[in-house]
């Protein structure tokens, strides 16, 4: 490492507590880096990879560690680069609705600066607050307003990135349309650091809408509040917003940072419908009717202080469900939303089977649920009996028609289950994609597919 560290002098360290510091992210693996670099501009990620690429070193990208799956956690001995020095929004364009950022800007932070000029930046990711575009970018991530506008991908329109060769590439467009040659941006979005480091991305925003109304609909059975999602979209309304808890997410919140949910309930839609003001209010009556008909209490948040504490209890969920168990199996299935009761159903039978605790909560409205299998890593029979659990959840979930996976990924977590949702024929070509973009394989190792 000393070379690298004469080659870009006070960016690379190899001190032991960095390299302990970013041998994790928020899944449960770790490794050990051999140095973690951050450099400031393309050049100098392109000299890392470069430096790697002579000295057959692998390499793993990394924005804020915010990654459920472990796609920032490197193999033994691996160069962390990290790209949060590279956080400059570049360029807000107003008259094309394009913007341009460096992949170490807070998602947050941009949605910030869009709404002072009455623009939207939709993937909002309930890590907002602290993860990357650049992580969004490498999971396509998605996130509570995912339902009505779509998610990561939906907004990249190009990117620049450094091949693992050390070369800089500019892919896709810079306007709102382009179907030159393969799409390569599509690729490189959710490839997980895998194929290149993002050094810039180019996204597409919106005009902030006009009005959002918030409700909060609580209903006595898990099952009706299930019910009420295919509902809702069957009278062809697509609200912005439509999240799931359950009594024992609900619970855990309410323990974890008192918001004001009502902890007798078996389950709540936190439900969000925006647009113009005329059709924003017809619609959230229609919402509150139906949930109401299937029992539902129902109120909404009449200021923006209401509004943020029902987002802030949401956004509370991750850390309070530690509350249940010092550590959890944390899955992101998609089912069919009109399969949402069903899969709940099976879960519940899946937790009496391994006797395991399953907590659920998650983006109902696009059918992604995010499962937590709560259990003590310490305790062997009850971490054996969760992660055998999983492939239940996985197998029941593919019967229904689904993904194992809706934004989170698969990293190092999750590549040994990818063989039960893709063909061998999709996985061959998949790795011969790999081997084009990287034939040394350096970019992010073990990631998405076990190491052969
Ligand atoms: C409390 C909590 C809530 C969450 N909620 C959501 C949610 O609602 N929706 C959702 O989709 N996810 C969610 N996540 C997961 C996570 O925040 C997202 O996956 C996010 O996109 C990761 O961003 P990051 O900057 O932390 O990336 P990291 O964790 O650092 O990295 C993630 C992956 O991206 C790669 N990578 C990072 N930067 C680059 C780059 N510049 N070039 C190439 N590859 C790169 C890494 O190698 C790794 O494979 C949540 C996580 C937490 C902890």
């Amino acid at each position: 490492m000393k070379d690298l560290k004469k080659i870009l002098p006070g960016r690379v360290s190899t001190e032991a507590e960095e390299l302990f510091c970013y041998g994790f992210d928020a899944s449960s693996h770790a490794g050990l880096p051999c140095a973690v670099v951050r450099p400031v501009n393309t050049g100098e990620v392109s000299k890392v990879i470069d430096f790697a690429y002579m000295h057959d070193t692998s390499v793993v990208p990394r924005g804020a560690g915010t990654g459920m799956t472990s796609g920032a956690v490197p193999l033994e001995g691996s160069i962390v680069l990290s790209l949060e020095g590279m956080n400059n929004i570049l360029e807000i364009d107003e008259k094309n609705l394009v913007v341009v950022v460096e992949p170490g800007v807070i998602n947050s932070r941009l949605q910030e600066a869009l709404e002072q000029k009455g623009l939207f930046y939709p993937p909002d990711p309930t890590s907002m607050d602290f993860c990357t575009l650049g992580g969004n970018v490498a999971e396509n991530a998605g996130g509570p307003r995912a339902l009505k506008y779509g998610v990561t991908r939906d907004y990249v329109l190009g990117l620049e990135v450094v091949l693992p060769n050390g070369k800089v590439l500019t892919t896709g467009v810079k306007t709102h349309k382009g179907v030159v040659g393969y799409d390569l941006t599509r690729l490189i979005v959710g490839s997980e650091g895998t194929l290149a480091v993002v050094t810039k991305i180019f996204l597409k925003v919106l005009p902030l809408p006009e009005e959002t109304v918030t409700l909060l609909c609580t209903f006595p059975q898990l099952n009706d509040a299930a019910e009420a999602v295919s509902k809702i979209t069957y009278a062809r309304i697509i609200p912005r917003t439509l999240e799931f808890m359950d009594r024992e997410t609900i619970q855990a919140v309410e323990e974890y940072k008192s918001t004001g949910l009502p902890k007798d309930a078996e389950a709540l839609l936190l439900i969000e419908e925006d647009g113009p003001a005329c059709s924003v209010s017809e619609n959230a009556e229609k919402i509150a009717s139906i949930c109401a008909s299937l029992g539902a209490k129902v109120s909404i948040a009449d200021d923006i202080f209401a509004k943020r504490r029902l987002w802030e209890a949401r956004r509370a969920v991750s850390p309070a469900l530690y509350r249940i168990s010092p550590s959890k199996i944390n899955e992101d299935i998609v089912v069919p939303r009109s399969k949402i009761p069903e899969m709940l159903r099976q879960l519940k039978d899946i937790s009496k089977k391994y006797n395991v605790k399953i907590v659920n909560f998650g983006h109902a409205g696009d059918g992604n649920i995010h499962v937590n299998i709560m259990t003590d890593r310490n305790k062997e029979d009850e971490y054996r009996r969760a992660e055998d659990a999983v492939k239940d959840v996985f197998e029941a979930t593919l019967k229904l028609g689904g993904t194992i996976s809706g934004e989170h990924g698969i990293g190092l977590a999750k590549a040994r289950y990818v063989g039960m949702e893709l063909s061998p024929e999709n996985i061959e070509l998949m790795k011969g994609i790999k081997k084009v973009f990287d034939p040394k394989g350096i970019m992010n190792p073990g990631k998405m597919f076990p190491i052969d």
